[in-house]
C-alpha cells in the first residue's frame, strides 16, 4: 500500500446554518496531483482552506506527516496553535489574487517566511529565492516590485514564494481565474512542471484541459460531497448526470 501524505475523514464545516462540507473523506498519497472541479459555491475553496488550518472544520480527522488531529472541539486531539503552525509550514497555499506584499521587492516576498518561520539565514534564503526565481525565469525581475510585473509573472512569484518554504503539499486554488487569458498558459506551464517534479498537489481549477492532461485525479464536488473520484477519464466519461451536467455547461 502506497503511503498516505494527506488523510482527511469525515470533515464538517458550516458557517452559521449553512453546512457547506457535509463529511469529506479523501486520502492522497505522495506525488498525486488531484483536480478538483465543481460549480461555484460547491465548497471547493472551504475545502482547501480547511486542509491547512485557515477554516477550522467542526469535525472530522486530518493526518498530515506525522500531524493527527480531531476537530471535534471535545477531543484531546484537537489541534493545538503549535501543531496548527507546523501545518502551515509544511503546506503551501496560493490563491486566485496573487496576495504578493506590494511594498516588498520580488527577492523580499520570497525570503520573507523562510528566514521567519524556518529561520533560515538571510544569504542560504537569498541563495535558494534566487535558484527557484531563475527556474520559474524571473531572476531578473528580483529587485522589481510587484506592481511592476504582468499578472501571470506575480502568480509564478506567488508560487515560488510558496515553494520557498519547501512545502510537502500545494494547494491552488483557481489561480489562473484572475488573469488576462494570454497569461494562463505561463503558470499551468510552471504547475505542470512542478507536477511532473513529483510534487504532492491539489488543484482547484476551471481548466478542464489541465484536470484532464496533468492530474492524475479529478474530483467532483457537489453541494459539499464529493460526487465523483477518479482518473482523468471521468471528464470524458462521467458517471453521474451531475457531472455531465457540469461539463456540459463549461466546455
Ligand atoms: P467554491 O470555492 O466551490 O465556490 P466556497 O467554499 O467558496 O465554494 O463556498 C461554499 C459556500 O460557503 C458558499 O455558499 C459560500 O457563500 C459559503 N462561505 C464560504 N466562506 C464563508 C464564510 N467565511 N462565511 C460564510 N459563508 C461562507
Ligand atoms: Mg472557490
Amino acid at each position: 500500500m502506497p503511503e498516505h501524505i494527506l488523510a482527511l475523514r469525515d470533515i464538517h464545516k458550516s458557517f452559521g446554518e449553512t453546512q457547506v462540507l457535509k463529511g469529506i473523506s479523501l486520502n492522497v498519497t505522495a506525488g498525486e496531483v488531484v483536480s478538483i472541479i465543481g460549480a461555484s459555491g460547491s465548497g471547493k475553496s472551504t475545502f482547501l482552506r480547511s486542509i491547512n488550518g485557515l477554516e477550522m472544520p467542526q469535525s472530522g480527522f486530518l493526518d498530515f506527516e506525522g500531524l493527527s488531529f480531531d476537530y471535534h472541539p471535545e477531543s484531546r486531539f484537537f489541534p493545538t496553535a503549535t501543531q496548527l503552525q507546523a501545518l502551515r509550514k509544511k503546506v503551501g497555499m496560493v490563491f486566485q489574487s496573487y496576495n504578493l506584499w506590494p511594498h516588498m521587492t520580488v527577492l523580499q516576498n520570497v525570503i520573507h517566511a523562510p528566514i521567519k518561520l524556518l529561520k533560515i539565514p538571510r544569504a542560504q534564503a537569498i541563495e535558494e529565492a534566487e535558484a527557484l526565481l531563475s527556474r520559474i525565469g524571473l531572476y531578473e525581475k528580483r529587485q522589481s516590485y510587484p506592481a511592476r510585473l504582468s499578472g501571470g509573472q506575480q502568480q509564478r512569484v506567488a508560487i515560488a514564494r510558496a515553494l520557498a518554504m519547501k512545502p510537502s503539499l500545494m494547494l491552488f486554488d483557481e489561480v489562473t481565474s484572475a488573469l488576462d487569458p494570454e497569461l494562463v498558459h505561463e503558470v499551468l506551464v510552471l504547475m505542470a512542471s512542478l507536477a511532473r517534479e513529483g510534487m504532492t498537489m491539489l488543484v482547484v481549477t476551471h481548466e478542464i484541459a489541465f484536470a484532464r492532461d496533468v492530474s492524475s485525479r479529478v474530483l467532483f464536488f457537489d453541494k459539499g460531497v464529493i460526487a465523483e473520484d477518479g482518473p482523468p477519464e471521468i471528464l470524458r466519461n462521467p458517471q453521474s448526470d451531475r457531472l455531465r451536467q457540469f461539463l456540459h455547461r463549461i466546455l
